[in-house]
């Protein structure tokens, strides 16, 4: 969320236009009794949103999901035992680099490297498994690719680089700026020989490779050079209970209208199931330079 635009002028939502943890847990619950097995909270930063664990309580009673937590990691080592308590399964961490004027730079609020690897051991010291995002863009943090794969190499947490994507219209995306997964995959090969794993399930983000000497994996995600919208699984939803098909999206269905308006769990159903039968996103397969100019929701908005 830069600061040019969400600064102290911005205007937020108003509380009562978010959807409670009641409604929360009611679309959680529909979307499970349609097929849906794994559930991530993101933000914005979700940390931020008061009492969050007690969200994951009551999520955490839905029978047969597995539930993550993407966190920027700024308040997460103040909060990993409640998180775990609660019965959250996993965290994914986002931290774009290891130097810390590259990563306060890329952060935009001077955060330091060290307050994201605190929060990292502390989650996992409670039990949680950590998987650690970084988004590549070329001049910026790309030169940090091996030393990042370096330090995550041995610790059992999961490190995964992802092509810098056009999301919103704040980032100021061009094609220029994004490193292939193929590039960061040789970069790290040079120094810590990999070789492929098989994906582990159909559509599974990330291509997973194994460092030949044991040290774990490493991932990447080419949602820019591989598009991969055929497999696509995920549905999103905002925080005012907007449903979105597709990161890329401009708008998104009212489910909080239909909550608010006394609906049955029935209607609720097959309101999503509508949506969801007749989406034919295919943002990323399609894009150039120019749908990267095309009005759209931001990242912090929707999540990743
Ligand atoms: S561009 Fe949209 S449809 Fe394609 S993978 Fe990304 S979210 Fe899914």
């Amino acid at each position: 969320m830069p600061k040019s635009v969400f600064g102290h002028e911005y205007r937020f939502m108003d509380r009562k236009e978010l959807l409670s943890f009641e409604e929360l847990e009611r679309v959680a619950r529909t979307f499970v009794a349609l097929g849906v097995e794994k559930i991530r909270l993101t933000g914005g930063e979700p940390l931020l949103r008061k009492e969050l664990e007690k969200l994951v309580e009551r999520l955490a009673t839905i029978d047969g999901l597995d539930l993550t937590l993407t966190t920027n990691a700024s308040l997460l080592a103040r909060k990993a035992q409640a998180l775990r308590d609660a019965g959250l399964d996993r965290v994914n961490v986002s931290l774009d680099s290891l130097d810390d004027a590259t990563f306060r730079a890329m952060n935009d609020v001077d955060f330091p490297v060290a307050r994201v690897l605190e929060g990292i051991e502390a989650a996992s010291a409670v039990g949680l498994p950590v998987k650690v995002n970084a988004v590549v863009k070329r001049g910026v943090n790309d030169a940090g690719i091996v030393d990042m794969a370096r330090h995550f190499r041995g610790t059992g947490h999961a490190l995964r680089f992802i092509e810098y994507m056009d999301v919103g219209t704040t980032n100021g995306w061009r094609l220029d700026d994004v490193v292939p997964a193929a590039e960061i995959v040789e970069r790290i090969d040079a120094v810590f020989p990999l070789e492929p794993v098989e994906a582990g399930y159909r559509g599974e983000v990330a291509q997973r490779y194994r460092y030949r000497d044991g040290a774990g994996e490493v991932g990447v995600i080419t949602s820019v050079t591989q598009p991969f919208c055929g497999d696509c699984t995920r549905a999103r939803i905002s925080a005012e209970g907007k449903l979105f098909t597709c990161l890329f999206a401009i708008r998104g269905t009212d489910l909080r209208a239909l909550l608010r308006s006394g609906a049955s769990d029935d209607e609720l159903r097959e309101a999503i199931a509508d949506v969801w039968t007749k989406r034919a996103d295919r943002y990323s397969e399609i894009r150039t330079d120019r749908t990267a100019e095309l009005p759209r929701i931001e990242m912090s908005y929707i999540g990743g």
